[in-house]
């Protein structure tokens, strides 16, 4: 039996960020993936192939509804589905066979198969009936996370379906109808929809994207209303039935009416759920909290001597870079170097057009904690690059604290609000004051003069509010 002083179970963004680290630290690392390919899902079926889809169908919905009053005349655009997702699969390989170079590069022993706990330090390794044994000193478990069903809706991969599903199909949807309008329904939603889908999203709360700041989410409604999304908010769904080819859903509103709705294709995206079955926890006793997640300590420690845990198996947002932190935080900590991450400094992104995201908290959060807040705001529209980019919709909201002026959050929807939101981040890293990220010199003229703006004036100094 092979000894490692690191066996890494999930080769996502979580555990294989750990392998790299791992062996740059000089520790002897084996990563167990039990997928063909390496990356995960943010890799293999989620953040990549989502985002090559967005950016095709972007492309699609331009050509044929954003050129013309550029004065560009050209035909209707003609959609090759098939070609649009050769692209995307073969960015996915690109980047997982890159994963496997960089296994090579640092040394790490990949194996194939699926890890179970045995134990001691013990992993169960099987292929294809085949179990090999490995040992490690320590065990980092990152297997990540999988879609939740809903118990009246049960995936049948054709006509109820995942995100995995939704990033492959065939044909375009005549009718797609999507439960959930948080990240997954609403980029999915948005791909299909600007393919030529009719795309109707059922969220139950009253708003989508219910963690957001409330402006940006309406702002954001407003502006996937106007692509076509039809956004049924504060809607519960009671049951779906598959009839032949159609999708029925019937759904109550909040003053209790029923309605049937039906479509060729039903997305179901209420969330993901930590990925810990038949890893043989119980038997060598990690523990989860109610919603089977790992528990860990600060130092992403479980309870049992040797095993960590990282990643969508574990509490916080389920996202990729939330997932690499931590997988560096919880290596170098093993290692004994000091290590710190900072949840209130995640961002998070929809990415949608235009595209929503925030880092810290909102102003309902800062009030909520007894915090007294100012905050401040700018429009793209009143922004002249947002101008010549014909993306005029959104905003900037800032939030700090009305004592101090420490800077508490940044809310963006508006066009790359993705690359925004990362100086948001690190003036929040960095502790900074509002009053001193307004007046930062921003290049002229740049998108990102609206946080600089938004910045200024919860102090009252912005010069085009
Ligand atoms: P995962 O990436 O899930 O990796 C876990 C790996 O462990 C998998 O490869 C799995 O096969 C393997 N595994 C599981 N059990 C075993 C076992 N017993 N033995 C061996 N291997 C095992 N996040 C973002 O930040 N940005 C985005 O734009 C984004 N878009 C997304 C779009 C979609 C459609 C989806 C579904 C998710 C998206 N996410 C996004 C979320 C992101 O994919 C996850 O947060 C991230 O992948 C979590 O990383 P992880 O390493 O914890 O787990
Ligand atoms: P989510 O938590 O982002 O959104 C789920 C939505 O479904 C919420 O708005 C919730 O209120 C709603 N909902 C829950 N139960 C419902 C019900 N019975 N009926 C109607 N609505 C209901 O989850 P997701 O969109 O499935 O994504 C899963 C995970 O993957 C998330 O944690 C997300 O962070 C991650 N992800 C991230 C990105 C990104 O970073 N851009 C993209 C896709 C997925």
């Amino acid at each position: 039996m092979e000894l490692f002083d690191l066996v890494v179970l999930g080769a996502g963004p979580g555990g294989y960020v750990a392998a790299i680290r791992a062996a740059q630290l000089g520790l002897k690392t084996a990563l167990v993936e039990k997928r063909e390919s390496l990356g995960g899902t943010c890799l293999n079926i989620g953040c990549i192939p989502s985002k090559a889809l967005l950016q095709s169908s972007e492309f699609f919905h331009a050509a044929a509804h954003g050129f013309a009053e550029h004065g560009i005349e050209v035909n209707a655009p003609a959609l090759n589905l098939p070609v649009m997702m050769a692209r995307k699969l073969r960015i996915v390989k690109e980047l997982t066979d890159g994963i496997a170079l960089l296994m090579k590069k640092n040394k790490v022993t990949v194996l194939r198969g699926h890890g179970e706990l045995k134990g001691e330090g013990r992993v169960a390794v099987s292929h294809e009936g085949v179990e090999t044994m490995v040992e490690g000193k320590t065990i980092l478990l990152a297997t990540g996370s999988e879609p939740v069903a809903l118990p009246f809706a049960p995936f049948d991969g054709k006509h109820v379906v995942s995100s995995t599903e939704a990033l492959s199909f065939e044909s375009v949807p005549g009718r797609l109808l999507v439960i959930g309008g948080g990240a997954i329904g609403l980029e999915l939603g948005s791909v299909w929809a600007r393919l030529g889908s009719q795309v109707t999203v059922l969220e139950l709360m009253d708003e989508i994207v219910p963690t957001a700041d409330g402006q940006c989410a309406k702002m954001l409604a407003r502006s996937l209303k106007q692509q076509g999304l039809a956004l049924r908010t504060g809607t519960r769904v009671t049951a779906v039935e598959v009839m032949g080819d159609d999708v029925k859903v019937t759904v109550r509103d909040k003053k209790d009416k029923e309605e049937i709705l039906v479509g060729d294709k039903l997305l179901v995206a209420v969330g993901r759920k930590a990925h810990s079955a038949g890893l043989g926890l119980e038997a060598v006793g990690v523990e989860r909290d109610e919603r089977g997640r790992v528990k860990v300590d600060a130092q992403f420690r479980t309870k049992v001597p040797g095993i960590l845990a990282i990643g969508d198996l574990i509490a916080g947002p389920m996202l990729a870079h939330k997932a690499s932190e931590e997988a560096v935080a919880a290596v170098e900590m093993l290692a004994g170097h000091t290590a710190k991450l900072d949840p209130n400094t995640i961002p998070s992104v929809v990415y949608t057009w235009p595209e929503l995201a925030q880092v810290g908290l909102t102003e309902d959060e800062a009030k909520a904690r007894g915090i007294e807040v100012k905050t401040g705001k700018s429009y793209f529209k009143a922004n002249g690059r947002a101008k010549s980019l014909g993306m005029e919709d959104g905003l900037v909201k800032v939030v700090a604290d009305a004592q101090t002026g420490r800077l508490l959050g940044v809310h963006i929807v508006g066009p790359n609000a993705s690359e925004l939101i990362a100086e948001g981040v690190t003036a929040l890293a960095c502790a900074m004051r509002v009053g001193d990220l307004g007046q930062t010199c921003h290049a002229h003229p740049t998108l990102s003069e609206v946080l600089k703006e938004a910045a200024e004036a919860c102090d009252g100094r912005a010069i085009h509010g």
